[in-house]
């Protein structure tokens, strides 16, 4: 059932190399397509991409720094060129935190983690329209956060910047449903990934985050992955604009 395929598909998924990024390259080469990736770190990437083709997925890779504007044009350059100018769906998964006060940022955090949360989903979807309009069936999917819609104390420039992705993910799906792109957004709450390690390393923070999810636990990349591929999939081909958390229920947990 090609409802269920991403045969002869292409797929960009930017910070592949670890987290959900990567459990996210590993579900669409699965289904079918075929992957680009990139992360800052060439070595990891390398060993990524090495470990991949042994496993048969059809993965290539570009050494990027998301948050650089420069470095996300050549990006995107590399991704027209190795899949011959059509791109069926990006994955803007790259994203980072730092956790204070609001009253202690500086103006270089600010921009820092706006430039890599949002700025850099943003620019990438604006120049990657053309590819993706051409793929004829485009698909484009935003890593948010649960920090975007509530307050969860992991700092407020972290949540606007997951805010404004929720945002984009509604005028994206209207502006481009012409070009047959489909736009969608998953808010994860807390997954095992190295970029949260150290916190769910604190037995108290794991207790308490632990404590107030229904399921009773955190969750793992690839039940982020699951909801991602399903987005990109024909099956999804009339679900746009749509923001979906992966929570274990904390989202509609009022009170306990
Ligand atoms: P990780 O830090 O575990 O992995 C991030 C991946 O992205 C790595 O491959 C990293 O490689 C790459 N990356 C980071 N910064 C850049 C950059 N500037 N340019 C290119 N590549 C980059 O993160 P997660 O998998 O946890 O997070 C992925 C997304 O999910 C983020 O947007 C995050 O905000 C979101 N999220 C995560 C949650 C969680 O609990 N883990 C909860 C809610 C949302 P390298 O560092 O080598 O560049």
């Amino acid at each position: 059932d090609s409802r269920w395929s991403l045969h002869g598909m292409t797929a960009l998924v930017t910070g592949g190399t670890r987290g959900i990024g990567n459990a996210t390259v590993e579900e669409l080469a699965g289904f079918g397509a075929r992957v680009h990736t990139c992360s800052r770190n060439e070595e990891e990437l390398n060993k990524c991409l090495k470990e991949w083709e042994g496993k048969g997925f059809v993965v290539t890779g570009s050494v990027c720094d998301a948050s650089s504007s420069v470095q996300r044009e050549k990006l995107i350059e590399e991704v027209g060129s190795v899949f011959h100018g059509k791109l069926n769906i990006l994955v803007n998964n790259v994203g980072t935190n730092i956790r204070k006060p609001t009253t202690d940022y500086s103006a270089e955090e600010f921009s820092k983690i706006f430039a890599t949360n949002f700025e850099s989903a943003y620019h990438l979807s604006q120049i990657a329209h053309p590819l993706l309009k051409a793929s004829g069936a485009g698909s484009i999917v935003f890593i948010s956060s649960v920090a975007g819609l509530l307050h969860i104390g992991s700092g407020s420039i972290y949540g606007a910047s997951k805010g404004a992705i929720n945002q984009l993910t509604k005028n994206l799906a209207c502006e481009w449903a012409k070009d047959n792109i489909r736009t969608n957004c998953v808010a994860p709450w807390y997954i095992r990934t190295s970029l949260v390690e150290y916190l769910l390393d604190d037995k108290v923070f794991l207790d308490k985050i632990v404590s107030r999810t229904p399921l009773q636990r955190v969750g793992d990349p690839k039940e982020v992955s699951s909801l991602v591929g399903f987005l990109c999939l024909p099956a999804a081909a009339y679900i746009t604009g749509q923001v979906i958390s992966v929570d274990g229920g904390f989202t509609v947990n009022g009170f306990n």
